[in-house]
C-alpha cells in the first residue's frame, strides 16, 4: 500500500516537531569549550577532629573510641543532608556534637591557656552569599559554633571577640556554662607537660574540629571550632575564627575547614587560597589543596577538609595524622586517623 504524499509530509513534520521539543530537556550544561560539565553529587560532607602527631601506638580502645565518635558525627551530617537539610545546618549540628565530645579540643575538652582557663574560637561561613560569623576568646558559651552562626544571622558584623562576644551571647539564646566546665584531666596534664617543656605554646596541636558540606540545593558551607593551642598566651587567637584562614565557603569554588599551626594558616590565608586557586587557575579541589598544604605550608603544619561545588572531597594533611571523615550521596562513608 502506498502512503499518500501529504500524509508522509505530515508524518515527518510531526516526528521532527516531537524530536525538537524533547531536545532542550536532554541538553547537558556545557563548559566554555563545549565539553559537558561532569555531574554534581546531590550532597557531600567532610569533617575533621584535628591534625597533628597522633601516635600509631595509641591504646586500641582510645583509637576505636575516636573512630566511633567520628562515625557518629559523620552520620549526623550525612543523614541531615540526605533528608534535604542545608549545608549550614549540617556544619552547625556536626560541630555541636564534636564540641560536646571531650575527646576534641573544642567546647568541652578544650585546651588550657597558660593562665589555666579556656578561650574558645569558632567561625561559620555560608557559600551562597559569603556571609560569615565568628567569635574569638569566648569563655562561657557551651557551643561556640552556634554563637558564631548567630553573629552571622543576627548581627550586622562578622566577628565578636572577648568581652564583646560574651555580651553578644547575653542577648542571644545560647547555653552558658562556667569556664571550668570545659576542662578535663587530660587537658590539664597536657598543660603541665607544656609548662615543664618550654613554656611556649604547644606546636603539635590536635583536636580542633571542622566541617565542610554541600547540600542538595548546591549550597556550600564550612565551619571550625577550637580551644586553640595548649599553653597559649591569654588573648591569643588562631586561624579557626579567622575567615579565609581557618574557614571559607564560596558556592563558586569550595568550602574549607582547616586545622594546624594557626599562625601559619593565618599568614597563608589557607582556606581562601585553596578556593582562589580553584577559581582563578581552574585547578581541581584536590590539586589546589595539595599546593597549599604541601607547597605553601611546611610539612607537619596541619591539614584541611574541603568539598567543592560538584561534591568532590579533599582531605589533605602533612602532619602524621588527622582525625577525619567523608560521606556523600553516592554511598561513600569513611573515617580515618592516619594515611
Ligand atoms: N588551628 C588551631 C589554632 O591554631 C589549632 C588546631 O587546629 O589544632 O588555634
Amino acid at each position: 500500500m502506498t502512503i499518500p504524499r501529504t500524509s508522509t509530509l505530515l508524518f515527518l513534520f510531526l516526528i521532527s516537531a516531537t524530536v525538537l521539543s524533547v531536545l532542550p530537556a536532554c541538553q547537558t550544561e556545557t563548559t566554555e569549550s563545549g565539553q559537558p560539565l561532569p555531574g554534581r553529587l546531590d550532597y557531600a560532607i567532610a569533617l575533621h577532629g584535628g591534625a597533628g602527631v597522633i601516635s600509631r601506638d595509641i591504646d586500641p580502645e582510645v583509637r576505636d573510641g575516636y573512630l566511633a565518635s567520628l562515625e557518629e558525627a559523620l552520620t549526623i551530617g550525612r543523614d541531615l543532608l540526605d533528608a534535604g537539610g542545608s549545608s549550614l545546618d549540617a556544619v552547625e549540628q556536626v560541630i555541636r556534637f564534636l564540641e560536646d565530645d571531650e575527646r576534641y579540643n573544642a567546647g568541652r575538652g578544650a585546651v588550657f591557656t597558660s593562665e589555666g582557663r579556656h578561650e574558645l574560637d569558632a567561625s561559620i561561613m555560608d557559600g551562597r552569599d559569603l556571609n560569615a560569623g565568628a567569635v574569638a576568646g569566648v569563655l562561657t558559651v557551651r557551643n561556640p559554633i552556634s554563637l558564631a552562626r548567630k553573629v552571622m544571622e543576627e548581627s550586622r558584623h562578622v566577628m565578636f571577640a572577648g568581652e564583646g562576644a560574651e555580651r553578644f551571647a547575653d542577648m542571644m539564646d545560647v547555653e552558658r556554662v562556667d569556664n571550668s566546665w570545659f576542662g578535663t584531666d587530660r587537658r590539664r596534664q597536657q598543660l603541665e607537660r607544656a609548662r615543664e617543656q618550654a613554656g611556649l605554646p604547644d606546636v603539635q596541636p590536635f583536636g580542633t574540629v571542622g566541617v565542610a558540606a554541600l547540600d542538595r540545593d548546591g549550597n556550600l558551607a564550612a565551619g571550625t571550632s577550637t580551644g586553640g593551642m595548649t599553653n597559649k598566651m591569654p588573648g591569643r587567637v588562631g586561624d579557626s575564627p579567622v575567615i579565609a584562614a581557618g574557614t571559607y565557603a564560596d558556592n563558586n569554588s569550595c568550602a574549607v575547614s582547616a586545622t594546624g599551626h594557626g599562625e601559619k594558616f593565618i599568614r597563608n590565608a589557607v582556606a581562601y587560597q585553596i578556593c582562589a586557586i580553584m577559581e582563578y587557575q581552574g585547578a581541581t579541589l584536590q590539586e589546589a589543596a595539595r599546593i597549599v598544604i604541601h607547597e605553601k605550608l611546611d610539612e607537619g603544619d596541619g591539614g584541611i577538609v574541603a568539598v567543592d561545588h560538584l561534591g568532590n572531597i579533599a582531605l589533605e594533611f602533612s602532619s602524621p595524622g588527622m582525625f577525619r571523615g567523608a560521606a556523600d550521596s553516592e554511598g561513600r562513608f569513611d573515617v580515618a586517623i592516619w594515611d
